[in-house]
């Protein structure tokens, strides 16, 4: 198996720019925990260079470095080459996975959910309420003491949210109350697969904020999932399906507006994903919440809180969407809300889509090193945008015992009722 180097931008010239500087290395989380080469940013380039070049005998048998590859992007921010890592990693996994989709159950269990559960917003709030049965009942507690349920997928399930939040969200066009509309731009909301039936609090909080600063919100009843977890998967086919729906979804939006990182980061590429115009263009309206709200600026003040913060940035958002300021601009102007800095602010959590159920041990390491850091800031509230890292945090704090909150950023910026 080998790419062609003739194309300009294809992921086997994308290798060439690699130096082997190695400045990479300290800022890859699978690097620092597992000290390995083949799992640093540098090692991957050179195996996936070999393939591409032809020089690999068995192509799987680098496949557990790339599955290994939380794809957090932390090496592009790194890098002084601009390697785009992402690019190259995503391209190689679809091509392995075309040459010989990955056998056994764990394979087969992750094709399952992405082909026919996380892509079906009905289906996946079916899986959230078995889930929640679950823990209601206690099966989950049960499940996990018998071995039927692995312990960290247990973790990280979701609790259950109040009734309100798990009603579908109203969608079709939103109108602001009288006196307070700043027409001139129609802007759209990405409600998100996770992001919805997990927090859908989040989901309303982000309308609330909009409609309080004026501004008529459409909720596009026809949108998809964004296929994120897909291409990361190496199943760009599939995932060009969804994005070719929500384009079309979207098409009467000036602005698509995401408050998931993740989703956002994957819109935003969707001229690479599709490899046309209409990808391109609609990549260039999509915007995160945080990024539309800081430029057009806050004219509803945020509702007064009195607590001790840190920020914590998703990876998605600073390394994938260079979206690092605004979110704590924002914060800034939160009565009462005092912002601390943590040690790792852009350091992966850990989360990654379903890694952390696919590489529970790195996983759980990578999330122990964060929490560690954020618990030494000594804060009573963890603000973070993306809702994989929202779970991932939010149980590890709750595992090691830590009564600390975490929300989304925009929770914290809903004015007073
Ligand atoms: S994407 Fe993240 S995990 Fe993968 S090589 Fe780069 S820094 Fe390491
Ligand atoms: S920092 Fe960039 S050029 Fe240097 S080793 Fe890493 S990917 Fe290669």
């Amino acid at each position: 198996m080998t790419f062609s180097a003739d194309s300009k931008g294809d992921a086997y010239a994308r290798t060439l720019d690699c130096v082997h500087c190695g400045l990479c290395l300290p800022t890859c989380p699978t690097y620092q925990v597992l000290g390995v080469e083949a799992d640093s940013p540098r090692g991957r380039i050179y195996l996936m260079r070999a393939l591409a070049e032809g020089r690999v005998q068995d192509p799987q048998s680098i496949r557990p470095f790339l599955d290994r590859c939380l794809d957090c992007r932390a090496c592009e921010t790194a890098c002084p080459s601009g390697v785009k890592y992402g690019e190259v990693l995503e391209t190689t996994r679809a091509k392995l996975e075309q040459q010989q989709p990955a056998r056994g159950l764990a394979a087969w269990l992750v094709r399952t959910l992405l082909w026919h559960v996380v892509a079906h917003q009905r289906r996946l709030r079916i899986a959230f309420a078995l889930l929640r049965a679950t823990e209601r009942l206690g099966l989950r507690w049960l499940a996990t003491r018998l071995g039927l349920m692995p312990a960290h997928m247990a973790a990280i399930a979701p609790t259950v949210p109040p009734a309100a939040e798990r009603a579908p969200l109203r969608t079709g066009l939103h109108v602001p109350p009288p006196g307070v509309a700043r027409r001139g731009v129609k802007v759209a909301l990405f409600t998100g697969c996770i992001m919805e039936p997990v927090f859908g609090r989040v989901n309303r909080a982000t309308l609330q904020v909009l409609l309080a600063n004026g501004f008529d919100v459409d909720v596009p009843a026809a949108q998809r999932c964004c296929g994120a977890l897909l291409v990361h998967a190496g199943q760009p086919e599939r995932a060009r399906e969804l994005a070719r729906a929500n384009v079309a979804a979207f098409a009467d939006a000036d602005l698509v507006l995401n408050n998931s990182a993740g989703c956002g980061c994957a819109m935003k590429e969707y001229g690479h994903l599709l490899g046309d115009e209409a990808g391109a263009a609609f990549g260039k309206k999509c915007r995160d919440i945080s990024e539309f709200l800081a430029e057009a600026g806050l004219t509803a003040a945020p509702r007064p809180l009195a607590a001790k913060a840190a920020y914590d940035d998703p990876c998605h958002l600073c390394h994938g969407q260079g979206v690092r300021a605004q979110p704590r601009q924002l914060l800034a102007q939160v009565p009462g809300l005092e912002m601390v800095a943590h040690g790792k602010p852009e350091d992966c959590c850990g989360s990654a889509g379903i890694y952390n159920l696919l590489q529970p041990d790195v996983a759980e390491e990578i999330g122990r090193r964060k929490i560690e850091s954020l618990v030494r800031a000594g804060v009573d509230l963890v603000v973070t945008g993306n809702p994989g890292c929202m779970l991932q945090i939010d149980s590890h704090l709750r595992r090691a015992g830590h009564r600390i909150a975490v929300r989304h950023p925009i929770e914290l910026l809903v004015p007073p009722a």
